[in-house]
Formats: C-alpha cells, structure tokens, sequence
C-alpha cells in the first residue's frame, strides 16, 4: 500500500479533518524538544481506542511506521517519526474519563496534559504526584512512555510508582489492559513494562493513575550560596542528616540569573548557586525539618536561608525553577539538555567537570537540576547554524556523559532513551542484556512498526561497542 492509499485510509477511519498530509502542516510534527529533525507523511487524531487499533492494523498491514505522539516536549527525540511514517497525535483524546476518590485513582485518556489533573481534583484536596517542569504542557501518555520524574520525584518517585493500569493498543491493533486500579496485580507486570517503554510496546489510550492527598503542611526554603562547591556539598548532607524533602533542586549563578531577568521569581543575583528545598507532611514534622534543613544549609556556608511566606511566594520560586528551560530559550538560539545521572555525593565533582568541559569546549553550560536525586541537567547552550558549534556540543556532552558512567552513575535520568541515547546504551548493558530486551520488545513489536530504531541499538551496533574499547567507539560515533 503507498502513503497516499494509506492517508486516504486513515481519512476513513477518522475522517477528513483528523488528518494533516500538507507539508506547511507536517513542519509542526518533525521535531520534538530534542535537536534532531524528520518529517512525517501524515500525522493524525484519534479520539477513541477504536481509532488506535483500526490505525494500527492499517499501518502494520501497509509496513508504515508508526509513532505516538504527546505534546512533543519530549528531550530523547522519542516522538521524532521515521521519514514518511504516521504520527498519531493525542490532542484530540485528552478527556479525564473518571475520578474514583474512593479508591484514590483517576482513568485519563493519554493526550491529558499532566498539571490538568491536579488543577481537576484540587478542590477534592487532591493532586497527581509525578511534576515534570513540563507540566504545563506534556501529556501524561508521554509521561508514561518516558517515565517521567519531575521535583517531587524525591519523595514520591517516578511515574512507574503512580500508574497502576494502562489499556494499550498493540501493533497487531488488539486493545489489552495491562494491570487496573488494584496496587498490585498477579502475573507479570505488564503495567511496570510499559512504563518507560518510549512507544516501542503499544499505544496507550486510557491511564489508571494514584491520586494522593495534599500534604497537610509544605514548607519551602531558598538556600543562597557564594559558590556552586558549597551548595553542591550541601545535598548530600541533607540527606545524611535523616531528612528527605519531598523536592531539592539547584541552580547554578549563571543560570538563575537568566532566570531573574525572565520571571522575577526572587533570585539573588550576587548569589554563586541556591538550593530550593521543599519539606512537605504533618504540620510538627515539616516544622522540624525544615529547621534542620536551614541549619544544614548555614553549616555548609550558606549566606543565607529564605522561607516562603506564603502560597504567593512559594509558588514564585517554583515558577523560576520550572520555566529556567524557557529563560534560556531568551539568551540562546538553541540548547541542549543533558540527563545524566550520578550518586548524590558525587555532585560536587560532576560540576567541577561540567565547568572544566565548558571551558575546554569553549562553550556555555546552565546548570539547574534535580539535586536530590543527583540527576543533572546541563544546558549547553549553542547556535544550530554554526556546525563547527554543534560538533563541541556533542563532543562536551558525551564527556559529561562518559563522566557520569564513571562516577556510578547512568545515562538519563528521566528524559529517555529515544535516538538521543540508544547508542550509549551498551555503555551501560551487556549483549546479553539488550539481546533480551530486544526479544521483549520482539515479543510485541516484533516488526518494529511502532516507533522503530528507538530505545535499543541494533546488534550490530552492541557487538561492536562491547567487544572493543568503549572510549574509542565513542570517539568513532562522536559520542
Ligand atoms: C522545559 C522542559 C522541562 C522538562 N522537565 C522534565 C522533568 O522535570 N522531568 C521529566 O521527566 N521530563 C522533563 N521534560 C521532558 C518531557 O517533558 C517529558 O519526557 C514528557 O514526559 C514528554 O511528554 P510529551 O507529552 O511531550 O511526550 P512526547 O514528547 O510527545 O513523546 C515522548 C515519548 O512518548 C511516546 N508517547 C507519547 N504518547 C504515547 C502514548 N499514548 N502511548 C505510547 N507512547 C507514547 C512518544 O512516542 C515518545 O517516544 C522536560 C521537557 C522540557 C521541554
């Protein structure tokens, strides 16, 4: 079957208007947040797990590959289409289709848009834990695919800890449910599988998440160091101290004053880095430890220990943390976002290392992150004409990458796989180790129709970078 004889396909399955074949229309689907760039043949709405499951039949039948798409805020270029495959975008399924306070759950088709839900249940005293600094705008089926982390992840874990239930369209375009509102199901799970999958399983088009209660007390301090080491030393001595916020992020000085100048949200300019610690609980135990956190921070030489006064004043701090990706959006062309891992302790290292790269490469780097979990985001900032540029920007990040890897640590944090990574995978994995997960995704996307050539290298790939010198592979591939 040829793309054109596919299009007017799925223009029977959905109809005329849930479907984008113009080029000027296509420009808007061939990226994602990530740097890399392709355009699709056609993009369509579904708006119902019928349509997923006809679509999927159509274009296993007809070859086509096929990617799932939220809002595209994706960083691993996961929602990036094979050249002249199918998009099959969820704007149109973006219904909550139940709130079962009872049973602390809420169903969601995939296109919800993640602070939706908690803007839904709040007045119940409700919220959805997992806060990607998307929020605004990603998807929680992209959440799901990714399994996304966010600020909160330090206390409340990843989307794999909220989601207990997924229907999901296999490439075949048979509809299975994979777990339901139970916490636990007998058998494999099916659910933990999926999360984290990056679409290479199935397609989801309903979500049985957790809805938790709102704490009864958060507190929220701004740390403000002279430099970077101390605030850096800090994280890890909170912890040790027995304390677990519930978020602790970071902000280097070059990057929260980008920040300032864009939202206002209370930085202090002068300052080297802050730590934005938030304590959340039973009103005596958030008392408590956030006088113990204070005192950790002023131990470590910090100038000074902020408390929000109110919703008003907490709320303006996040709003610096959540949009600094934005800020610097104003004072570049283009940025890359690192996700790499590394144990809490080594944080002050890595930074260290991220500013020796910055200098080797004659480049810029942001830092502002998810301290707590020693998950790193540097922005390195660059333009995308300039080629010569970009060749630095690979070059500095898979130097902080490698470092990561050495220190203990992983590849991502909670961006994914996708293209970005999947070749580094088998800097973490045996042969051995990606030949099962091959066979696994094998098991139900053995034709790779769905989202191919993401997540896992191909074998080829693995056996060459396991069976010679890691270090000058990477050189090789510019990694
Ligand atoms: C400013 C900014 C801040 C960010 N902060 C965070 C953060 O704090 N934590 C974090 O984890 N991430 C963060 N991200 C990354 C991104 O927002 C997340 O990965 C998010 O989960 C992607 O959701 P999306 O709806 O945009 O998915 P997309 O980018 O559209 O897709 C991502 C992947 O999900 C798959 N997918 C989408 N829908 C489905 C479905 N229904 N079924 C199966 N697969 C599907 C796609 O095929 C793709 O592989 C940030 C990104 C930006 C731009």
């Amino acid at each position: 079957m040829s793309l054109p004889e596919a299009i007017s396909g799925l223009r029977s399955i959905v109809g005329n208007d849930a479907v984008l074949d113009r080029p000027e229309d296509l420009m808007l689907y061939e990226y994602d947040a990530g740097v890399r760039k392709s355009t699709p043949g056609a993009v369509v709405f579904p708006q119902n797990a019928q349509h997923v499951s006809q679509i999927m039949m159509l274009a296993s039948a007809a070859g086509i590959p096929v990617v799932a798409r939220g809002a595209g805020t994706g960083l691993s270029s996961g929602a990036i289409s094979h050249a002249g495959g199918i998009v099959v975008a969820f704007a149109r399924m973006n219904r909550i289709l139940e709130i079962d306070v009872e049973n602390l759950r809420a169903v969601v088709q995939p296109g919800v848009v993640n602070l939706q839900l908690s803007e839904y249940v709040s007045h119940l005293g409700f919220y959805y834990a997992p806060d990607p600094s998307s929020q605004k705008a990603c998807t929680i089926g992209g959440n799901v695919a990714e399994n996304s982390g966010g600020p909160h992840t330090l206390l409340h874990g990843v989307t794999v800890n909220h989601v207990t239930g997924v229907e999901v369209v296999l490439p075949s375009g048979e509809i299975v449910k994979f777990g339901g509102k139970a916490a636990e199901s007998h058998g494999y799970d099916l659910t933990g599988f999926f999360v984290g999958s990056e679409g290479t399983i199935g397609i989801a088009t309903a979500i049985t998440v957790k809805l938790l209660r709102k704490p009864e007390a958060v507190a929220t301090l701004l740390a403000i160091f002279e430099s970077v080491d101390d605030a850096a030393r800090t994280v890890a001595d909170i912890t040790a101290e027995g304390i677990t916020p519930a978020a602790l992020e970071m902000l280097d000085g070059w990057t929260l004053r980008q920040v300032e100048a864009y939202c206002h949200a209370g930085y202090p300019l002068d300052a080297g880095a802050v730590l934005l610690i938030e304590l959340e609980g039973l009103r005596e135990a958030v008392e408590e430890e956030a006088v113990a956190a204070g005192k950790v921070c002023l131990l470590q030489k910090a100038r000074e220990v902020r408390r929000a006064r109110d919703e008003e004043e907490r709320a303006l701090l996040w709003k610096g943390r959540k949009t600094a990706f934005a800020a610097l959006g104003r004072v570049s062309p283009s940025y890359y976002t690192q996700d790499g891992v590394v144990p809490r302790s080594k944080i002050p290292a890595v930074l260290q290392h991220i500013g020796d790269v910055a200098k080797k490469h004659d480049l810029i780097i942001g830092n502002v992150f998810h301290a707590g979990d020693g998950n790193l985001h540097p922005l390195i900032l660059f333009d995308d004409r300039d080629a010569a540029q970009f060749e630095r920007v690979m070059a500095a990040s898979s130097s902080i990458l490698q470092y990561c890897i050495d220190v203990g640590g992983s590849i991502t944090g909670e961006h994914g796989v996708g293209l970005e990574k999947r070749d580094a995978m088998p800097l973490l994995f045996t042969e051995e180790d990606l030949a099962i997960m091959t066979d696994l995704r094998n098991a139900f996307n053995g034709d790779e129709v769905l989202n191919p050539g993401k997540m896992l290298p191909a074998p080829r790939m693995c056996r060459e970078i396991t069976g010679r010198s890691r270090n000058a592979i990477l050189a090789q591939e510019g990694l």
